[in-house]
C-alpha cells in the first residue's frame, strides 16, 4: 500500500442525505467510516440541499403530519405515478420503513414543521424540514462530525478499482487513494451531465435546465457500469419539472418551480394548449410538466393566469409578465397576439358551470376542446393577467445500478457485489420506473441509505 493511501471499514462516495445517513449508521455501529465528496463544502450536500420534505408512510398522526397515510393508499399512489414500473418488493419495504425515517432523523437533530398551503396539499403525506434540506444537512453533518466520521470535500470519485468482484479502492480527482472493506455509491444520478442526458433525449437536452447541483455528473455510476453492474432504468426516465425558463442553468432549487399551471392554461410557442392542466392535484402532477415542455417546440411553453388566481400558489422568484389584455400579454411574453386570444377566448367558452375548489378535484371542467381541462377549468377574464414562461428543469434521473434489500449491488453477470451497496438517486430507479410522488426521492434515499449503512457495516466488522 502507498503511504498516501487511506484505508477505512467503510467509505462513502457521495455527500448528499443518502451517503451522510449511511455513514452516520455505519459509523453508531462502530465502523471506521469516511465519506468523500465530490463537491466543496460550500456546495456540499448535492441536490439533498434544496429539498423541503420526504413522504412517511403513518398510520395515525407522526411528527408534524395530521391522520394515516396507510401502505395501501401510499402504494395505490405510487402505482398511479409509476403506472407499474417499480419493483413491488423494494418499493413496499421503502414505503413501511419510511414509518421510522422521521423520527430517526429527529433524534440526530433535524427538525420538521407542517406544510404550508397553496396548490401542494401535502399535510397529511409530507414532512417538511424546517429550514429545507440544507437545515437537514447542518444537522446530518454536525452528528457525523461527532461521530468521528472523516469528511473530505473536492472530493470527486475519479476511478474505481476491484479484484475478483471485490471493491478495493478508489482515487480522487487530486490522485489521492482511498480503500475500504465496504463501499456505499451515494454519488447521485448523472442529471448535471448534459451528453448523457442526451443519450436518452437527444439534441433537445440541450435546452434543458439543471434543477440541483452541478456535481451529479454520473461519474460514479459510469464507473460502476463499466466495471459491471446491472444498469436499472431508462437513460431519458427523470424527475422534471416546468421551472422559469429565466431559471440559471444549474442549482435554481425550488424557487423556480412554477406552481398555478392547474389554475390557469398552459400554451406552447404556438400559443396553443397541448395538456390538461387540470388532471389531478398538483403534487401528483407537476413531474410530468418537465417532459411535456420538452415535447414542444423549442422546448418553451408559457402558463397564463388570471387575477383570479393570485393567492393560491406560492409565487417563483421571478415576477410574471403581466398585462391588462391577453393580446397585450402575447406581444410581451413573444407569441401571436390573435392567435392566444382565439385559444383564452375558446378556452373561456368551453368552461362548464361548477363550484370551484381549489383543495379537492372539484370537476370544474370544459367541453368540446381538442385538449380539455378536467378541474379547476375557471375563465381567465380578470385583469391584470399574467404569463410565467416555462422550461424543462431536470431534478434527477432514475438511470442506476440494480439492489437488493440489502442495498446490495447487482452485477450484469447474476452474481452480488460482495461488498459495494447503493442508496439514493444511484438507485432510485429500483422503486421509480417512471413518474414522481413528491417526497419520495427523499424517503428512497433515507431508507436505502440506513439499509446500505447498516449492512456495509456488518460486511466491513464481519458481522
Ligand atoms: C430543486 C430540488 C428540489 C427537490 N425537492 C425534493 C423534496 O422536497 N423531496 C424529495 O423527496 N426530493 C426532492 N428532490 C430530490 C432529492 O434531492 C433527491 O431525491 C435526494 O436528495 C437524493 O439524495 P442523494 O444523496 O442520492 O443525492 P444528492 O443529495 O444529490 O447527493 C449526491 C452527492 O454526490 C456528490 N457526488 C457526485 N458525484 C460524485 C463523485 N464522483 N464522487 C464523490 N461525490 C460525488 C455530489 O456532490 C452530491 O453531494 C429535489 C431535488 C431538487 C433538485
Amino acid at each position: 500500500m502507498s503511504t498516501d493511501q487511506k484505508e477505512f471499514d467503510v467509505l462513502v462516495a457521495g455527500g448528499g442525505q443518502a451517503g451522510i445517513i449511511a455513514a452516520i449508521v455505519a459509523a453508531e455501529k462502530g465502523a471506521r467510516t469516511c465519506v468523500l465528496e465530490g463537491a466543496p463544502r460550500t456546495h456540499r450536500g448535492g441536490n439533498t440541499r434544496h429539498t423541503r420534505n420526504l413522504r412517511p408512510m403513518h398510520v395515525g398522526p407522526l411528527s408534524v403530519l395530521s391522520g394515516t397515510y396507510d401502505e395501501e393508499e401510499y402504494w395505490d399512489d405510487l402505482m398511479r405515478v409509476t403506472k407499474g414500473k417499480t419493483n413491488e418488493h423494494l418499493a413496499r419495504m421503502t414505503l413501511r420503513k419510511s414509518t421510522e425515517a422521521v423520527g430517526w432523523l429527529e433524534e440526530r437533530g433535524v427538525q420538521f414543521q407542517p406544510p404550508l398551503g397553496g396548490t401542494l396539499h401535502l399535510g397529511r403525506t409530507n414532512a417538511f424540514f424546517m429550514g429545507g434540506g440544507k437545515q437537514l444537512l447542518n444537522a446530518l453533518y454536525r452528528h457525523a462530525e461527532k461521530l468521528g466520521i472523516e469528511i473530505h470535500y473536492d472530493a470527486m470519485v475519479e476511478d474505481i478499482e476491484f479484484e475478483d468482484g471485490h471493491f478495493k479502492n478508489v482515487t480522487i480527482s487530486d490522485g489521492r487513494i482511498f480503500a475500504a472493506k465496504s463501499f456505499v455509491a451515494a454519488a447521485g444520478g448523472f442529471e448535471a451531465n448534459i451528453e448523457w442526458l442526451k443519450e436518452g433525449w437527444g439534441e433537445i437536452a440541450e435546452n434543458f435546465l439543471i434543477r440541483g447541483t452541478p456535481y451529479n455528473k454520473g461519474g460514479l455510476l459510469k464507473l460502476l457500469l463499466n466495471n459491471g453492474a446491472q444498469k436499472i432504468g431508462e437513460p431519458d426516465q427523470c424527475h422534471a419539472v416546468a421551472i422559469d425558463g429565466r431559471a440559471p442553468k444549474y442549482d435554481g432549487g425550488i424557487c423556480t418551480r412554477v406552481d398555478c399551471v392547474s389554475l390557469g392554461v398552459v400554451v406552447n410557442k404556438n400559443a396553443e394548449r397541448f395538456y390538461d392542466e387540470g388532471e389531478d392535484f398538483w403534487p401528483k402532477r407537476y413531474a410530468i410538466w418537465g417532459r411535456l415542455v420538452a415535447g414542444q417546440p423549442d422546448q418553451v411553453a408559457h402558463v397564463i393566469i388570471d387575477d383570479k388566481a393570485i393567492g393560491s400558489f406560492m409565487p417563483p422568484v421571478f415576477p410574471a409578465e403581466t398585462a391588462d389584455t391577453i393580446p397585450e400579454l402575447a406581444r410581451k411574453i413573444g407569441l401571436d397576439p390573435t392567435v392566444l386570444e382565439t385559444t383564452i377566448n375558446d378556452y373561456n367558452a368551453a368552461v362548464q358551470p361548477g363550484e370551484f375548489d381549489h383543495t379537492e378535484l372539484d370537476g370544474v371542467h370544459t367541453d368540446g376542446l381538442e385538449v380539455n381541462k378536467t378541474n379547476w377549468a375557471r375563465t381567465i377574464d380578470k385583469a391584470p393577467f399574467r404569463a410565467y414562461c416555462l422550461r424543462p428543469g431536470i431534478t434527477f434521473t432514475y438511470l442506476g445500478v440494480e439492489v437488493t434489500d440489502q442495498a446490495q449491488m447487482k452485477m450484469a453477470d447474476g452474481r452480488l457485489a460482495p461488498n459495494v451497496f447503493a442508496a439514493g438517486e444511484i438507485m432510485a430507479g429500483n422503486v421509480l420506473g417512471q413518474g414522481y410522488l413528491a417526497g419520495i426521492g427523499m424517503t428512497i434515499g433515507n431508507i436505502f441509505g440506513r439499509i446500505a449503512g447498516s449492512e456495509a457495516a456488518d460486511h466491513a466488522l464481519n458481522r
